[in-house]
């Protein structure tokens, strides 16, 4: 079984600790987390499919503007290494994660509603 992800998820899902938006979009989540291999997608994937943010196609979190999410998702795969279209696991993500993790939480996790859940 393989999951669809958009790359800020490939970093972000590693610190999922059981909360989210709502019942049925954490739900999902741990269905996607327990599927081994990722395929990597550009724009809304298997956890925005649940989301009751994703409007059209497009994220409208009030935090996050669309722009501001792929944006995320550029970044993100930037520091793994990754594109989209590749295949991956998350063995092969969590090996990155030690290498990356300071640059990505200066740049997106200071501000994020997550923060506390993360790291804590
Ligand atoms: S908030 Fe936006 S990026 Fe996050 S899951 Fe929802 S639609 Fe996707």
């Amino acid at each position: 079984m393989k999951a669809k992800l958009r790359g800020h998820h490939l970093i972000c899902l590693n610190f999922f600790r059981g909360e989210g938006y709502s019942e049925d979009f954490i739900r999902n989540i741990y269905s996607v987390v327990g599927k081994e291999n990722v395929e990597i997608v550009a724009g809304p994937d298997e956890v925005c499919a649940r989301c009751p943010y994703l409007k059209d196609n497009k994220c409208s979190n009030g935090d996050y503007t669309d722009e501001k999410i792929q944006f995320q998702d550029k970044e993100a795969l930037k520091l793994l290494g990754f594109k989209p279209g590749m295949m991956v696991d998350w063995k092969m993500i969590s090996a990155r994660l030690p290498g990356i993790m300071d640059e990505w939480k200066a740049k997106f996790c200071m501000n994020c509603g997550y923060l506390e859940v993360c790291f804590n």
